[in-house]
């Protein structure tokens, strides 16, 4: 098993060598990530840390490859190296540009991460074959990816519809529900061997445990942000009466809107521009690029809002989600929306200091609502 630690490394290189593998999503540390690291840092770190070296039984089946998308992240992997031997660990240079010399270098990490995978797993098939395999599990990613895409409670079209004659999900009554359908997915990848339609019953066993709660209404608001930690966010944003436009994070459409096409080429070379190039995360050093992105999902062509606010989430020490959220702020304060930064560890949506702070940002967007229908009235 192979557990990856960022929505920049493609998980069709294992599936394409026959080794099942998902997107680490940490659960909150234990004590076994404290001799390591401090406590004061970043708790997706920390949760990586003490997820992998908890299960001793499974070590030796398992690898972890590790980006250097932050400096933490960095520490992780030197902790894995020197501390647990048991685990194969694996280092991407992930490259912070999407310029054809980043793609053209990335191409190569990913050529070099599958070479050192294939030589830890004996079943893995020979170089020859990968380019096939690659395409075959590029397909099954772009289908799955599509079917979450369209089980989104507010469906927006989707491109390159599957036509495969597979039922699509149906859609999700919440965002709350569909960001636990991600993480289903996510699961489903890891089980060894099935296919995709009995990856697509699993997750779909998922939706009908739920009994979907009335669609919500209430201010619309984007949430966004750097890594988006587990599903207690956006349900406090829920419960506290908003509806929520999109999802931009990780575990969001940015994951999602990754579509290797059909082409010709080498086959490293087009993942790497796929990967590099889907909408970026807080990390990248394309701000132009990311404003646009940004920009998409906020506004019409025409400027409108789509939204009433946004929501940055950062997870606490996250260097990137601070840095970032000032750029975005100053962006809304132009076009006069509000923002609420919320930051915290595993967990942040239950605590009462989060749902007070939704509160009192509802109230906000609710009385702008009634000053701006006043202010129309009054025009008309
Ligand atoms: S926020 Fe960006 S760098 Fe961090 S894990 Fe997600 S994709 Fe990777």
């Amino acid at each position: 098993m192979l557990l990856t630690t960022c929505s920049y490394i493609p998980l069709e290189i294992p599936l394409a060598l026959g080794i099942p593998a998902r997107r680490l999503i940490a659960k909150p540390a234990g004590p076994q990530a404290d001799p390591y690291l401090p406590r004061d840092f970043c708790p997706y770190a920390r949760g990586v840390l003490s997820q992998v070296s908890a299960d001793e039984a499974s070590r030796a089946h398992l690898g972890v490859a590790v980006a250097g998308s932050c400096d933490a992240m960095r520490r992780v992997y030197d902790a894995l190296r020197h501390y647990a031997p048991g685990i194969r660990s694996y280092y991407l240079d992930v490259p912070r540009t999407q310029d054809q010399d980043a793609v053209s270098y990335y191409a190569g990490v990913l050529r070099s991460f599958a070479r050192e995978l294939a030589a830890g797993y004996p079943g893995a098939p020979p170089e020859k074959e990968w380019p096939e395999r690659l395409r075959q599990a590029a397909e099954e990613l772009n289908f799955l990816r599509r079917a979450l895409l369209t089980a989104y409670p507010t469906a927006e079209p989707v491109p390159n519809s599957s036509g495969s004659g597979e039922k699509p999900l149906r859609a999700c009554a919440t965002v709350t529900e569909w960001v636990e359908l991600c993480l289903a997915l996510n699961e489903a990848l890891a089980l060894p061997g099935p296919s995709r339609p009995h990856r697509l019953q699993a997750v779909e066993a998922v939706l009908r445990q739920r009994t979907a709660p009335a669609a919500l209404r209430g201010p619309a608001v984007l949430l966004t942000g750097s890594f988006l930690l587990d599903a207690t966010v956006p349900a406090a944003i829920e419960a506290t009466g908003f509806s929520i436009a999109a999802v931009d994070s990780c575990l969001g459409w940015r994951s999602l809107k990754v579509m290797l096409p059909e082409a010709e080429g080498d086959i490293f070379s087009r993942l790497a521009a796929a990967y590099l190039r889907k909408p970026p995360c807080p990390r990248l050093l394309v701000r132009e690029a990311r404003r646009r992105w940004l920009d998409a999902l906020l506004f019409t062509e025409g400027k409108a809002a789509k939204v009433d606010g946004v929501v940055y989430f950062v997870p606490k020490f996250c260097d990137h989600g601070y840095y970032e959220s000032v750029d975005v702020k100053d962006r809304l304060s132009e076009y006069g929306l509000p923002f609420l930064l919320l930051e915290g560890e595993y967990g942040a949506g239950l605590t009462a200091q989060t749902r007070t702070r939704l509160a009192a940002f509802r109230e906000l967007l609710e009385e702008r609502r009634r000053a701006q229908g006043a202010l129309e009235a009054k025009e008309e």
